[in-house]
């Protein structure tokens, strides 16, 4: 370890997290976004509510800290997650961090859907996420882009969406 740059100062270790989520998009089933609920004519189907952003930013927090990824910790085959809120992951995530000393920085995120348009819920799904995560709405990026009609995602079949956190903690100190 190098030395502390001041001293009674300990330097700040950091770590960079990558998520990625999708799930098939159905009629009848409600679309949860980042905890959102939002009105649109298909819903992300999945054991759980479906909730691609909150799924890819918990692998993301869970890479950072390796801590294993949301389907060991969360089984689809567990009766308990049936409908599950997302949010209950994410939370767990955060807290397992906060076990370890890490604190998330910074999330920034990519929803891939072709309907609706996400723009008008943006600052709500940022504001919601941050809420859960104990940080400032300004740490929490978000940015909808469409299938441009090509593909599962084009053809509103598939929605998928990408995460990066960062997540910092102070370096303990080794004794001698
Ligand atoms: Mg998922």
């Amino acid at each position: 370890m190098n030395p502390p740059p001041f001293p009674g100062v300990e330097p700040t270790e950091t770590r960079v997290g990558i998520g990625y989520d999708c799930h098939r998009l159905a009629a009848g089933r409600r679309l949860v976004l980042g905890g959102i609920p939002i009105e649109a004519e298909k819903g992300l189907l999945g054991h759980s509510d479906g909730d691609i952003l909150l799924h890819a930013i918990t692998d993301a927090m869970l890479g950072a800290a390796t801590q294993g990824d949301i389907g060991e910790l969360f089984p689809p085959s567990d009766p308990q997650w049936e409908g599950a809120d997302s949010s209950v992951f994410l939370r767990h995530a955060a807290e397992l961090l906060t076990g370890y000393g890490w604190r998330v920085v910074n999330v920034d995120a990519v929803v891939i859907i072709e309907r609706p348009r996400l723009l008008p819920h943006r600052d709500r799904i940022r504001q919601n996420i941050a809420s859960l995560l104990g940080i400032e709405a300004s740490a929490v990026g978000l940015k909808a882009k469409t299938g441009e009609g090509v593909g599962p995602v084009g053809s509103g079949e598939l929605a998928e969406a990408h995460a990066v956190v960062l997540i910092a903690r102070q370096e303990t100190p080794r004794l001698m």
